[in-house]
């Protein structure tokens, strides 16, 4: 039997996009957060992005309340006792994600899959939290969820080929396309991304450009659709910030260093789109 009960824990900017394409694709979702003024307002994202999807005539209007109806939200990890898989999808924070690991181990049924939607934690470090290592792995999907095709899978250390081939169906059935990639800090995604980004925030603290000639450089020179400062703030600057810290620690290079102004943006609450100002301000 394929996945057809899917957990989501953390709805903030993943999670929803993440319960929103599997309710799409015809999936029960249980989308689990801290508490329910998290949930109401995931949910409402959630229904704003259908009505876009509508308009775009990516589904049918009449799709839109069977699809809400899929996914039902709650503050618990108890709710995970009869799923087929679950995607977390919390604050990038090694202890956060291993106690969440350690809980689903204990309460999710032994044939469920266990992945994590991080974006630079190691997947084996995950794994080791359970007793059920081989059923663990990285399903990073790309933000924004509804509208990037990628989910890079990441295999822990054991890993198994049938825990594998059954998230890379699912991802299919999803309508996106997996790529495999090993269990090294930041994977390949954010290995690449995540320094570029780092190295936009160091241009703009030493004045090298504005934000605009930024953004503009990298959007025109390199055909990047968004500019780095403008990715930043979509990410999330603590989201970017944690994973930097990530690569510098793993990977013991000087090269990684996050820069002091995101720090510092990050210090003041800047974070980015959902605090409505990072380095660009949003209404
Ligand atoms: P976010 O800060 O927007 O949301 C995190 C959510 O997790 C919040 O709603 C918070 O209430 C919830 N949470 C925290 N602790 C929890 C717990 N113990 N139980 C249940 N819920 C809890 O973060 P995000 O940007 O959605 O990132 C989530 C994960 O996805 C991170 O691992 C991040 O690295 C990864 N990721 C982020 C992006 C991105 O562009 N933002 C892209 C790919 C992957």
């Amino acid at each position: 039997m394929g996945i057809q009960n899917i957990a989501v824990i953390g709805c903030g900017t993943m999670g929803n996009g993440i319960a929103q394409v599997c309710a799409t694709s015809g999936k029960n979702v249980r989308l689990l957060d801290l508490d329910e003024a998290v949930l109401v307002r995931a949910m409402a994202g959630i229904e704003k992005s259908l009505a876009r999807m509508v308009k775009k005539e990516r589904i049918a209007a009449s799709d839109v309340a069977d699809i809400l109806g899929r996914i039902q939200t709650g503050t618990s990890l108890e709710e995970c006792s009869d799923i087929d898989l679950a995607v977390e999808a919390v604050s990038e924070n090694v202890q956060v994600k291993t106690k969440i690991f350690a809980d689903l181990d204990r309460i999710a049924p032994d044939s469920a899959i266990l992945a994590s939607n991080t974006s630079s934690i190691s997947i084996t470090l995950l794994a080791a939290a359970t007793k059920r290592p081989q059923k663990v792995i990285g399903m990073h999907f790309m933000n924004p969820v509804p509208v990037m095709k990628l989910v890079e899978v990441v295999r822990g250390l054991d890993t198994d080929d049938e825990t594998t081939a059954a998230v890379n169906e699912l991802s299919e059935q999803l309508g996106k396309v997996a790529v495999p990639a090993n269990d090294f800090p930041g994977f390949v995604s954010n290995r690449i991304l995540m320094p570029m980004i780092n190295e936009a925030v160091t241009c703009l603290m030493e004045g090298v450009a504005t934000r605009e000639s930024i953004d503009e450089i990298m959007k025109l020179g390199m055909a990047h659709p968004m500019g780095p400062l403008a990715l930043a703030d979509l990410i999330g600057l603590d989201v970017c910030l944690s994973i930097m810290e990530v690569l510098h620690r793993d990977l013991g290079d000087s090269k990684y260093r996050p820069c002091p102004l995101l720090r510092k943006m990050v210090v003041a609450g800047h974070l980015g789109r959902k605090t409505g100002r990072g380095f660009y301000e949003y209404s």
